[in-house]
């Protein structure tokens, strides 16, 4: 039976590069659906940028230009990734989107018919000088527990306390430097604590909708109260404004997972002009009440909460179908920890595309990959072992043992096969390798396939091509040999398929086939079929190349994602989402925000003019210049380091995130008249490695014999903007 399935992958926010932890979701998700198209299923997979929100819009104010603008850019950044990938969307599209804003509006028009939204005051940081209110990772501050300076309103990286951002000692505005100040304003909640949705998620958190694991932590979740979820934010604010509520905007929660709605819309349009039936009725298809078509989101565990909770019981309410199933996966480490820029492990997509070949990496994490939550991690040791092994010593070399012989000897033609019990079985292999395909179980399954390699290649060895070529009568063997090699081969790369989707078609081009589906390995290649001369098709994997990447990784410091991107794909998350963020204003905490900000102090004036000046340095072109990343940066602690005769250790604060620089300048700032003060840095020189520690970078200071001044930008200046 032909099955309807809509499968997606979360998200990715708009405001960053794609990297590899992105990528074990992305990879796991386009391996499912691959299968499912070759079991002849009507299987679409859509997804989009998550676009909205107060980062962009603050970004792309930043750079100059529109949000529009800005997401168009990252869009095409992160389709040229997904296609570098292989990572096959049937339509790949953004959430600022009409379909998604009517998608949007109809479900919240629904939801609020339905007794569901309610209006409450919220008391919230308020940045006086932007006039915006300000999303808890725009606010920062002194930690209320370990008193660490400058963490952000939701949570301390030092030790790790989470508070409201009114808790915060000395709060200031990431945005402006000024003091905020507490500002009420309405907004609009999604009662999830109401008892119809309780009633509905209590049925309906089990399997098969969710993983047993989920199912549990979602009872306790259940079991603790749902509170009411906060849907809106206030102008200004790039998104699509409440229908009702002039200067109210939709928040994440009811505006990111509608572009699963709105991408598939979207598909329809395209599909219709094929089909004839309309668009309407084809998506109706997928999302009506009582439709029959399976609905699947591979989403991170960060974002169970939401995806299994809020957004079923926001379908469900609005009339719209709920998923068949939330699959929730584990995050990547690398080298057994969390990924990490200063040891070149935060690898984006673009640069491991240009040191390696991406489809090693999808078998690297399907080998790794099952159904369950697991954390997995990527041993760049092991990558290069297994890949090595498994698909160059055990499954291309199969077809290139035995093509060259069918090329010379036979005129590019196969020979008859008399029967052959390790063909057979092979091809008995198809259901249990399908099974363990639609279960996810992809590392059982890689380990099966490769468990036939390995009888694949006994059997060229115990038969010796190489040695019936040179005797005499044994033409007839040679060609029954290798022909088996090569129907061995094929039948390998159709279960690998879903995996190796690029290298598969190369090896159809290659055995001169139509494109592999799942019951061709019921059939095997007639004898007289005519194949094409062996091509090279994968290159092992020099340690060099995974060194080179690290090196790069390592260097690139530089990209500066928003300060609230610490769930986005520009951050050090490790999942493409947004909506990690923790829910807001659930309560009204109460601390007063202190009256002294994190505000600069005033320039300093030139004490003389005229100093002792050595030669100008020789011209360079003002691309060479371009390459230096100067940044305004704020001095948000300064002290001595013990030991060092010339050093102060600074914190910089550069908007998108926090260095620490050794700087030179003892002999002339005492560590505290530093403190909140701006300043210039380069914020792209190559990390150094120091007896004192790891120094990210370098302030500017003029010098000679005349003192050493460090530079100060002009009032207005902000951390993160660029200088040039
Ligand atoms: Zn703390």
């Amino acid at each position: 039976m032909t099955r309807k399935i809509l499968v997606t992958s979360a998200l990715p926010y708009a405001n960053g590069s794609i990297h590899l932890g992105h990528l074990v979701e992305y990879i796991q998700t386009d391996i499912w659906v691959r299968f499912q198209k070759m079991q002849g299923h009507d299987c679409y997979y859509v997804c989009a940028d998550d676009t909205h929100g107060t980062p962009i819009m603050l970004r792309a104010q930043a750079e100059g230009i529109t949000p529009e603008a800005l997401v168009e850019r990252v869009w095409h950044e992160h389709k040229a990734d997904f296609d570098g990938f292989h990572v096959d969307f049937d339509n790949y599209y953004s959430t600022n989107s009409p379909e998604t804003r009517h998608y949007a509006n109809d479900i919240y028009l629904k939801l609020k018919a339905a007794g569901l939204i309610e209006v409450r005051p919220v008391e919230q940081f308020y940045d006086p000088v932007k006039e915006m209110f300000l999303p808890d990772r725009f606010i920062k501050g002194e930690c209320p527990k370990c008193h660490a300076k400058d963490q952000y309103g939701d949570s301390c990286e030092a030790c790790g306390a989470t508070y409201a951002p009114t808790e915060l000692i000395d709060p200031f505005s990431a945005v402006t430097g000024a003091t905020p100040v507490r500002k009420q304003s309405d907004h609009y909640f999604f009662r999830l604590s109401d008892q119809h949705c309780r009633d509905f998620l209590k049925q309906w958190t089990t399997p098969p909708h969710v993983q047993a694991e989920a199912a549990n932590k979602l009872g306790e979740w259940l079991e603790s109260g749902l509170s009411d979820w906060d849907i809106s934010r206030d102008a200004p604010y790039f998104g699509f404004e409440i229908p009702d509520a002039p200067g109210k905007y939709f928040y994440v929660w009811l505006d990111a997972p509608i572009g699963y709605m709105g991408s598939f819309r979207n598909l329809c349009d395209k599909l219709s002009a094929i089909s004839g039936q309309t668009s309407e009725v084809i998506f109706g298809e997928f999302w009506d009440k009582n439709s029959t078509a399976e609905l699947y989101h591979f989403i991170g565990k960060d974002i169970l909460y939401f995806h299994a909770l809020f957004w079923p019981a926001e379908l469900e309410h609005a009339g719209y179908r709920t998923p068949t199933g939330v699959f929730a996966h584990g995050f990547l480490t690398v080298n057994g920890q969390k990924m990490s820029k200063s040891r070149g492990t935060f690898i984006t997509a673009a640069s491991y595309r240009k040191h390696l070949n991406p489809e090693q990496l999808r078998y690297y994490f399907a080998a790794k990959l099952n159904s369950s939550i697991e954390d997995i991690d990527l041993s760049l040791e092991d990558f290069t072992a297994r890949v090595n092994s498994d698909l160059i010593g055990k499954y291309v070399n199969i077809a290139s043992r035995a093509a060259g012989f069918i090329t010379k000897r036979f005129g590019g033609k196969l020979g008859t096969i008399a029967g052959n019990t390790l063909l057979r079985k092979l091809q008995d292999a198809a259901p249990g390798l399908a099974a363990q395909f639609e279960a996810r179980e992809y590392a059982k399954a890689l380990r099966d396939i490769m468990g036939l390699a390995d009888l694949a290649n006994q059997c060229v060895d115990e038969t010796k091509p190489w040695e019936l070529a040179k005797q005499e009568g044994m033409e007839a063997k040679l060609h029954e040999a290798c022909t088996v090699s090569l129907n061995l081969f094929r039948l390998l790369t159709l279960y690998l398929k879903p995996v190796l989707p690029k290298l598969a078609a190369d090896v159809e081009a290659f055995l001169n086939i139509a494109p592999l589906q799942w019951r061709d390995a019921q059939s095997l290649l007639p004898g007289g079929h005519a194949i094409n001369p062996y091509q090279h098709l994968m290159t092992r994997i020099d340690p060099k190349q995974v060194e080179a990447m690290i090196e790069e990784n390592k260097a690139t410091l530089a990209p500066l994602p928003s300060p609230a991107s610490g769930g986005g794909a520009g951050g050090e998350g490790n999942h493409p989402a947004r909506h990690t963020e923790k829910q807001a204003h659930a309560a009204s905490p109460s601390p007063q925000p202190s009256p002294t900000g994190g505000s600069p102090h005033p320039n300093p004036l030139p004490k003389g003019e005229g100093a002792n000046v050595g030669a100008v340095a020789p011209l360079v072109s003002i691309d060479d210049f371009m390459k230096i990343d100067l940044r305004i940066a704020r001095i948000v602690n300064a002290e001595h380091v013990e030991g060092a005769d010339k050093l102060l250790k600074l914190t910089l604060d550069i908007g998108s995130e926090t260095r620490t620089v050794f700087a030179g300048i003892k002999s002339a700032y005492e560590p505290s008249t530093l403190v909140g003060r701006l300043t210039v840095m380069v914020a792209n020189l190559a990390p150094r490695k120091m007896k004192f520690g790891l120094s990210e970078g370098m302030v500017l200071a003029a010098g000679g014999d005349g003192g050493l001044y460090i530079l100060s930008p002009d009032e207005g200046a902000r951390p993160g903007m660029r200088v040039k």
